[in-house]
């Protein structure tokens, strides 16, 4: 018998969208890439509608990270983070949204930069998502 493959088609992203701003980088990380997939999917059936999403980080180079103030660990190094946001809902819904469909371990809303950072790091033990509000 053949080995079971599990086949995603990440159909709504682009790499170029996902690569690093600065320089092109792109760090494939499947886990992630299919946890944004299937929330993009998601949005679409919670609103009945085509709910389009924004990136406006994903892997970030280190030289990058830093000129952005980027946490030393952060996950957008690794390929495990994105930035959204949508014009199609608000980033309030996105940050619901994005709890209660337990695909991310994290969730930042960033009030005054309107958007939202989703990642898949590996958390132990947990039931429901990280997630928090900060205003900036
Ligand atoms: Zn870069
Ligand atoms: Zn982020």
């Amino acid at each position: 018998m053949d080995e079971q493959v599990i086949s995603v088609d990440i159909k709504n992203f682009t790499k170029k969208e996902l690569q690093c701003r600065c320089c092109g980088k792109f760090v494939k990380n499947d886990k992630a890439l299919i946890a944004l997939q299937a929330f993009r999917d998601y949005l679409n059936r919670l609103f009945k509608k085509e709910v389009r999403l924004y990136i406006t980080c994903g892997t970030r180079c280190t030289k990058h990270n830093k000129e952005v103030r980027g946490a030393a660990g952060s996950y957008h190094l690794t390929g495990e983070a994105f930035d959204v946001f949508s014009t199609d809902i608000s980033a309030s819904q996105i940050y619901n949204a994005a709890i209660f469909s337990n695909l991310f371990s994290t969730i930042i809303q960033y009030t005054k930069s309107q958007f939202i950072h989703l990642d898949t790091r590996a958390i132990d033990n947990k039931k429901t998502p990280f997630h928090w509000i900060e205003h900036k």
